[in-house]
């Protein structure tokens, strides 16, 4: 994409109601518009990071079995009141609505309800099971303070998927399963050396929940660390006995924060029969489907990954997630050699199917690198005097700031 054709524009000061480092720098640099506290707008350059961030964790649910479906916003009274959660003193984020004929409704804020309810219409026997769903949807959640940016918006992305299986043993062969394609998501996305698999407050039947929490200073958690296990342990759950069982000691555990990246948990067979799903198993009898949910906060893990890689400059994306994997910055001016030769590596860059944003504008070059810089593609590409002279162009580091000299066809090579 030329960035002479690009919408956005970056602003050099941060604006002045955003405490959170993510969203201050995301607003700069013109990946995110805030349109309230807790309300983002995502641009050009912030869906593209969006997307592919969504992507990893696509591939890694299709990985465990898991299909993708979208349910709806809007959901039924009657399906939160059987399990007693429409009540706002028992779910404190419920944004509700009424029809005009006077019924109420919930806006989305999570989907264990209506998946489950919907269930009942494919699952009836053990033949049916197990089934894996996810979906990637903005969940409405009315949440009381909204002074982390995108990590804890009023409207948000989430990836929640919902496991139905026979019983206790085939639900735990999933949830292992899950966990291991979590941690994978936090590796692919730049976040593994500080990810940690958590043990939370319980699920409905298991002691533990587990929780994935991101290291870092701007996180709303406390978490207990033991880094040579690679495990942490929530600060409502640190007791001798869990210790014990973790096979921990209290002076190898090391207090930190830390943001909540996903959380999944057992409902075991509770809400299914609240709910009324259940399967005939092979003897005839009707029996609850054992119910799991996992949830990954998918602009959350946006804003963490700007909180734990940007640097004084900007934003820094890691590769795979970063909205072009380079930024061709030109130095010509309008029509000249200079210009000319940054056109046709743009074009050959393109022919073979990279990702690139070409500053092609008419600026000075260090408004044009300040901006390369807020902006945070992994690999800048300056095209100088030197590049159509000798066809040598510098190729910079945005993380490391290394510099290399490449010639056009070492750079076209890799
Ligand atoms: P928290 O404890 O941070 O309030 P939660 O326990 O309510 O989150 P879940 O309902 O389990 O969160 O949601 C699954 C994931 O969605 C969380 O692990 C988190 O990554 C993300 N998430 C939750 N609330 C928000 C929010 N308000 N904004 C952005 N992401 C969120
Ligand atoms: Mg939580």
């Amino acid at each position: 994409m030329r960035q002479s054709a690009l919408f956005t524009k970056t602003r050099r000061e941060a604006p002045r109601d955003e405490e959170a480092k993510n969203a201050q720098l995301l607003i700069r640099a013109g990946f995110v518009h805030k349109e309230m506290a807790g309300v983002y707008a995502y641009l050009p350059l912030g869906l593209a990071v969006i997307e592919k961030i969504k992507q990893i964790v696509r591939e890694e649910m299709q990985s465990i079995g898991g299909q993708e479906i979208i349910m709806t916003s809007l959901q039924r009274k009657e399906l939160w009141e059987m399990t007693d959660r429409w009540d706002d003193k028992k779910v404190d984020v419920w944004f509700k609505s009424t029809f005009k004929n006077g019924s109420e409704v919930g806006f989305g804020w999570s989907h264990e309800e209506p998946i489950t309810d919907m269930m009942k219409h494919f699952i009836s026997s053990y033949r049916d099971l197990p089934a894996y769903v996810y979906q990637f949807q903005t969940k409405l959640r009315n949440e009381l303070r909204a002074k982390s940016g995108i990590m804890r918006g009023r409207e948000f992305v989430m990836k929640d998927m919902y496991s139905y299986t026979a019983d206790e043993t085939a639900h735990k062969a999933f949830y292992d399963s899950a966990i291991a394609a979590y941690l994978r998501v936090f590796e692919r996305v730049g976040l593994g050396d500080r990810t940690f698999l958590t043990f939370a407050s319980g699920g409905a039947f298991t002691q533990f929940s587990h929780e994935f929490q991101t290291l870092s200073d701007a996180g709303e958690d406390t978490v207990y660390l033991h880094r040579a296990k690679k495990l942490a342990i929530n600060k409502e759950v640190l007791t001798d006995e869990v210790l014990a069982q973790l096979g921990v000691a209290r002076g190898e555990l090391e207090e930190a924060k830390a943001i909540e990246v996903g959380n999944i948990f057992d409902f075991g067979g509770v809400k299914s029969k609240q709910l009324g799903l259940f399967y005939k198993n092979e003897a005839g009898e009707e029996v609850p489907v054992h119910l799991g949910s996992y949830g990954i906060g998918i602009t959350r893990l946006m804003g963490t990954v700007v909180e734990a890689l940007s640097d004084e400059k900007g934003l820094v994306w890691p590769e795979n997630i970063a909205p072009f994997a380079l930024h061709l910055v030109s130095l010509g001016k309008d029509g000249d050699e200079v210009s000319r030769a940054a056109d046709t590596l743009y074009d050959d860059l393109v022919k073979a199917g990279k990702d690139v944003l070409y500053d092609d504008r008419d600026l000075r070059a260090g408004e044009k690198f300040a901006e390369s810089d807020l902006i945070g593609i992994p690999k800048r590409i300056v095209v100088g005097k030197d590049a159509a002279a000798n066809g040598i162009f510098e190729v910079v580091d945005r993380a490391t700031g290394a510099v290399s000299r490449e010639s056009r066809e070492k750079l076209l090579a890799k």
